[in-house]
């Protein structure tokens, strides 16, 4: 059988690279195609010399030109840490609208499948606990964080009209809050903050009193639910997360207590529409795709921690 080609937008990002290794693992080649504006080629840099792995530094906002046969694109590209969407706030709506389309555009041509990364975020400040993938949301589309969460929607809106009027095999993935290895010391998101804050003796920095909720996941499920919804012959979007929902604060003090810190929390503002609670709905996942999370919030943070303390 010939091997599989996959197109992997975004593959030098956190969750984009630990897709690239898998899918090597698994036999695919994978064409890895990123500008590096919050991604970086050390994420990439045990797979540049496979034979299997071809990294392509480009802008998907712009047009794409792949030569050859393609038979799966992923769609990855996107600034995904708040502090990363709130300081390239066009350039993420860009890469949602003009980036998903130039990628949907390469499926069409090579009559490949697609799947989209789309996000929690696509739920607002949701107004039920916990989202299903019914819901609809709660966004403010003018808000500063609207640009993240209404370029996911659009992008969500063309994938399904390319799958209605063109007939592509589409997915979408809805990420809920991921964490693990390779996220970026300053990526600026709560776990490395933490991790890193504690790991420096500096004080932890929450935002707002802490009783906001986010239901964190381990990459290695996050991946794990990613292939069998890539595999599958769901069109609808999937959310892939875990239920383990947990307030802000606690999740400063569990990190604390794993590190033995004696650093002391401190409170900043709660940035504007921060979601203040959070937590995926998965019986989707689970009865379609057979798939649930298997790390615990202890498990994965032990290995995090490992993985910023040898950085
Ligand atoms: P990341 O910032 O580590 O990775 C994003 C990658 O996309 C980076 O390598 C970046 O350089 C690249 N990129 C951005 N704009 C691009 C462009 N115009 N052209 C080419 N490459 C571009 O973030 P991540 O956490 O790995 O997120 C990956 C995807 O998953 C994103 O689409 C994000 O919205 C989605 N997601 C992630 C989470 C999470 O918790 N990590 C949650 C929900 C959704
Ligand atoms: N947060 C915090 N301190 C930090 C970074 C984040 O209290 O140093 C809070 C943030 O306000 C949010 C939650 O932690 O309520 C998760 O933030 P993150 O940036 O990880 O992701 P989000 O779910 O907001 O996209």
């Amino acid at each position: 059988m010939k091997k599989k080609l996959i197109l992997i937008t975004g593959g030098a990002g956190f969750i984009g690279s630990h897709l690239s290794s898998f899918l090597i693992k698994k036999g695919y080649f994978v064409i890895c195609m990123d500008n590096l504006i919050t991604g970086s080629k050390n994420n990439i840099k045990h797979l540049l010399k496979h034979k299997n792995f071809r990294f392509v530094k480009h802008d998907v906002s712009k047009y794409i030109n792949i030569k050859g046969k393609i038979d799966y694109v992923l769609h990855f590209a996107s600034p995904a840490s708040p502090v990363d969407y709130l300081k390239y706030p066009i350039k993420t709506l860009k890469v949602g609208s003009l980036g998903t389309h130039n990628a949907l555009g390469v499926a069409k041509r090579k009559s490949a499948k697609f799947l989209l990364a789309s996000t929690s975020e696509v739920y607002g400040d949701p107004l039920v606990n916990p989202q299903s993938e019914k819901y609809w949301g709660n966004v403010n589309p003018i808000g500063v964080r609207g640009c993240y969460d209404e370029s996911k929607r659009f992008a969500e809106a063309i994938t399904m009209a390319y799958h209605r009027t063109h007939k592509i095999n589409t997915k979408i993935v809805r990420i809920f809050n991921t964490y693990g290895e390779r996220m970026r010391k300053e990526d600026g998101r709560a776990i490395p903050n933490f991790i890193n804050q504690v790991l420096e003796n500096k004080p932890i920095t929450v935002y707002g009193s802490g009783t906001q909720t986010r239901s964190f996941c381990y990459i290695r499920d996050m991946i794990n639910g990613i292939y069998k919804l890539m595999s599958s012959d769901l069109n609808q979007p999937v959310n892939i997360g875990n239920q383990n929902e947990t307030s802000i604060l606690k999740l400063a003090n569990i990190i604390i207590k794993l590190t033995e810190s004696k650093s002391k929390i401190v409170y900043k503002p709660l940035p504007i529409d921060d979601p203040k609670v959070r937590k995926p709905d998965i019986r989707l996942a689970k009865s379609r795709l057979k798939w649930r999370p298997k790390v615990s919030l202890k498990q994965g943070l032990v290995e995090t921690i490992e993985y910023f303390k040898k950085l």
